[in-house]
């Protein structure tokens, strides 16, 4: 395959990270462990409420045993092996050196203005360097379309974020010309405080959103393609215009303080993973319940099954909303109300 970003040479570079590893990094480490997400990754798709286990490559093989109760399937080690938001052959190594130098460039200059500072009061921030950061985040933006399918930007957007990161010679004017907003969240205290961020993509009503651990990437196609949506608490009505940044001066960052930062992650874990999957549940079982005894179950009962579920000491932590527990809890459940009648 050709490398996507010169177009020429061979594409030769294993582990490319397509999302900064320095910056999501403390966000998915084991160290750090969770009482949410246990230091684990997981994915809950669209299509099913159940949460896939998927643990990371330097994720030790004691805590994977203690975490499953069992020995990890092979198809669970092949994920495994499979780098958190990296690829492999999509590009080469010289552009790889050209990814490095623009990321070094955001670490060196811009990231120890925020990362590590407490920012309590303050509500954005205003940088003269504004292609050093433009460029890091768009790159953030055009190694996600190219590499994630499910990220699926405008061609034209594509393919002029992409002269960016490559044309060195490229004016200001141009790279200036995309709406980009980005909002930085204040993270204090240790390592575990990261751990409560997102990593994560997104595309909502044209917006293309990525959760980037302590930072939140919106980017535009252009000026009429701008559009104020809530995410999550990120973004406010009456300051969106001002926080997304087009041919700027200066480039702005919006700051979300420490505790709006927590309300911010619980927001998301609240709409995405417990609304959508309590439903499920409840749904399922009020089903069930019909299909078995021919009517519905009583709110009692039916909350007694979903607490069961959430709360039951029949697994483990990390196989808790897998669908295989939720069979194997479903039907022990339903044979105490076979036996019961
Ligand atoms: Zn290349």
């Amino acid at each position: 395959m050709t490398c996507k970003l010169c177009k020429e040479r061979e594409a030769d570079k294993k582990n490319t990270h397509y999302l900064t590893d320095s910056i999501i990094r403390s966000c998915l480490n084991e160290d750090g462990v969770n009482v949410r997400e246990k230091g684990y990754m997981f994915e809950v798709s669209n299509s099913t409420p159940f949460i896939d286990f998927n643990f990371q490559r330097e994720t030790s093989q004691n805590s994977i045993l203690e975490a499953l109760g069992r020995e990890p399937t092979e198809e669970e080690i092949a994920n495994a092996k499979q780098i958190a938001y990296s690829v492999d052959y999509v590009f080469c190594n010289t552009c790889e050196g050209i990814f490095t130098e623009i990321e070094e460039q955001f670490n060196q200059t811009i990231l120890p203005k925020l990362r590590g500072n407490d920012l309590t009061g303050t509500s954005e921030l205003s940088f003269p360097e504004k292609i050093i950061i433009r460029k890091f985040f768009l790159l953030q933006v055009w190694r996600t379309s190219v590499c994630d399918p499910t990220f699926n930007i405008p061609q034209a957007l594509q393919d002029e974020l992409r002269e960016i990161v490559f044309d060195k010679n490229i004016s200001d004017q141009r790279v200036t010309a995309i709406p980009l907003n980005v909002t930085y969240l204040n993270t204090l205290g240790d390592d575990f405080e990261y751990t409560k961020n997102l990593v994560g993509i997104g595309i909502v009503e044209g917006n293309y959103v990525i959760f980037f651990n302590d930072f939140t990437i919106q980017a535009f196609e252009n000026e009429a393609s701008i559009k104020y949506i809530d995410i999550y608490g990120i973004n406010a009505k009456d300051t969106f215009n001002h926080f997304t940044n087009r041919n700027e001066e200066n480039f702005i960052i919006k700051v979300i303080g420490n505790v709006e930062r927590i309300e911010v992650s619980n927001a998301y874990f609240h709409q995405e993973k417990v609304v959508k999957v309590l439903n499920f549940y409840r749904q399922t079982f009020q089903s069930q319940c019909l299909a078995s005894f021919g009517q519905m179950p009583s709110e009692r009962l039916t909350a007694t099954f979903i607490n069961g579920i959430i709360y039951g000491k029949d697994c483990t932590d990390a196989t808790r909303y897998t669908a295989d527990r939720f069979l194997k809890y479903s039907y022990a459940f339903f044979d105490r109300l076979y036996n019961y009648r």
